[in-house]
């Protein structure tokens, strides 16, 4: 009926109308044969069709959670929702992953002022501040020159981080990556150069003239946000979560942690420990480093911890049993998080970045992409669970996309990271060369790599690249350590200029919608929490 209904605004429908008046005929829907109507493909459309015109037209929201899956391009999750399904014993096509089904989405254009092909560091700028900028910069402006200091003063942007904690919001930012890399970096920072994490990264100059590292500006983001604006007191973030923590540990090994992986754990050149300075500043706080630390907090009574889990990078999903000390998953990490800042009637506003798919993919690794992003979708499913999209918008998106291609005619059910075989066939399919191929692979990158049972990626960099056709006739592609085929011989396989995907739930996520810039992210953002009071 109301397919009817809406027809008739229509020319095409007034048409319908008229003929469906002067014969008295059933209605469309009615004359449509059983068959058709009752197979689930028809029926499960027509269902979420009815749900999205019951949305409620709530615009306001009380929390903001912000979920980037670093490097995430749609075919990434075409094929993380594939793997998934399969680990499920689905054929796995079928499958969703957690915010496949919220019910508004849109493509975003990611490049940046300067870059055809973008990074982290301007594509964060631009979804937390409003704004393009160029490559490789931190919370500042398109008027930057990279990396020069003396130009830094003046084209810093305010983030909804920042102006979250204004309102009085809790904040809180998670990471997989280090906490000081360039997405993470982007909400509270403000630097010509995303490789400035810490004073022993900088030049000389640099340091003269005043510029701050990324890891100093993380622990002094309370004072450097009251120095900014005339009569503004903050809290300062409620949780920050990462990897990291050579960027706060002087080059010292007396301040190592009880798990280092280096010899000397700390890279800062200038003698300081940020995590006694935080301490310090924040008595009440928590500041922990390992697994059993991170179950020792206690949601209900801690107002604000500090997490690092790692010397550099946490590890990848896959890899993460293996390291010496443990870490919470991206799930517990967003739990925890959610669970501390709910305590504010104020409301909050969360970051969760799982910084390794994008790693994952650059060493040539599909399997460590693609099991990190399945965990970040369930992460995406905790946050579910603990809100109400009544009150809470969540936004799930990527930075940019990787060269990473789905390709062939292999049949459905096919294991995604296997050999194409094709419909109606039990054998590999074979190129012009009579080679099998698989289904997925990189433009461009380091090459196959066939590691056995190997879960970290990172191992291929030790590797002599080894890109081109390789007869994979006697290698098992399923393998967690096996690197896919890439065509272009690089260092590292690249990110892709083409868009990624926006997908939302809550209130406000109606304006999630068509084809939009990266920067509209952050209008999502401050229409729904009314950071900047314009509407
Ligand atoms: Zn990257």
């Amino acid at each position: 009926m109301t397919l009817f209904i809406k027809a008739k605004f229509s020319k095409l429908g007034a048409l319908v109308a008229l003929a469906l008046s002067s014969a008295c005929i059933p209605a469309i829907a009615n004359d449509l044969p059983e068959h058709q109507t009752s197979n689930p493909w028809y029926s499960d459309a027509q269902s979420q069709l009815m749900q999205k015109l019951n949305t409620n037209n709530n615009f306001k929201a009380k929390n903001v959670i912000l979920f980037v899956g670093d490097g995430m391009g749609i075919s990434t999750l075409t094929a993380a929702r594939i793997l998934q399904g399969q680990q499920n014993n689905m054929l796995g096509e079928e499958n969703n992953l957690s915010f496949e089904v919220f019910p508004h989405s849109a493509l975003v254009k990611t490049y940046n002022v300067d870059a055809q092909t973008p990074d982290s560091a301007g594509t964060m700028t631009a979804m937390v501040a409003g704004l393009k900028t160029d490559v490789g910069v931190i919370g500042v402006d398109e008027d930057i020159e990279r990396g020069d200091c003396s130009t830094l003063q003046g084209n810093e942007v305010t983030t909804a981080l920042e102006l979250a904690e204004i309102k009085g919001m809790s904040t809180g930012i998670i990471s997989t990556a280090r906490i000081t890399h360039a997405t993470p970096a982007a909400t509270y920072a403000k630097s010509p150069d995303r490789n400035w994490e810490d004073v022993s990264d900088m030049p000389e100059d640099a340091v003269t003239a005043g510029c701050t590292d990324i890891a100093d500006q993380l622990i002094n983001f309370e004072r450097n946000l009251e120095s900014r604006f005339t009569g503004v007191d903050v809290d300062g973030i409620e949780v920050a979560f990462g990897g990291g923590r050579r960027h706060f540990l002087p080059r010292d090994e007396a301040f190592n942690s009880p798990d280092a992986a280096s010899s000397t754990e700390g890279d800062r050149t200038d003698g300081r420990d940020l995590t006694a300075e935080w301490q310090e500043k924040y008595p009440q706080g928590a500041y922990i480093f390992d697994a059993a630390g991170f179950d020792s907090v206690d949601a209900a009574s801690t107002e604000r911890v500090f997490g690092l889990f790692n010397e550099s990078h946490m590890q990848y999903e896959a890899d993460r049993e293996n390291d010496i000390a443990g870490e919470p998953s991206l799930t517990q990490l967003t739990e925890k998080a959610i669970d501390i800042l709910d305590n504010n009637n104020k409301g909050f506003f969360l970051m969760v970045e799982s910084g390794r798919i994008d790693h994952g993919h650059h060493a040539g690794s599909a399997y460590n992409a693609l099991t990190d992003t399945i965990e970040f979708s369930n992460a995406v499913q905790k946050a579910m669970d603990m809100t109400n999209d009544e009150d809470t918008l969540i936004l799930v998106t990527a930075d940019h996309g990787h060269v990473f291609t789905i390709a062939g005619y292999p049949k459905r059910g096919n294991p995604i990271l296997g050999k194409v075989v094709g419909v109606n066939s039990e054998d590999a399919a074979t190129d012009a060369n009579g080679l099998p191929y698989t289904t997925l692979g990189y433009t461009n990158g380091r090459g196959m790599m066939d590691l056995g049972s190997e879960t970290n990626a990172d191992v291929a960099y030790g590797m002599d690249i080894n890109a081109g056709r390789i007869d994979l006739t006697l290698v098992d592609t399923n393998a967690s350590g096996f690197h896919q085929e890439a065509l272009v011989p690089l260092t590292s396989e690249t990110h892709s200029g083409e868009d990624i995907s926006l997908h939302a739930s809550g209130p406000g996520a109606q304006l999630v919608q068509g084809t939009v810039e990266q920067n509209m992210v952050f209008h999502v953002i401050d229409q729904a929490l009314n950071l900047t009071g314009s509407n």
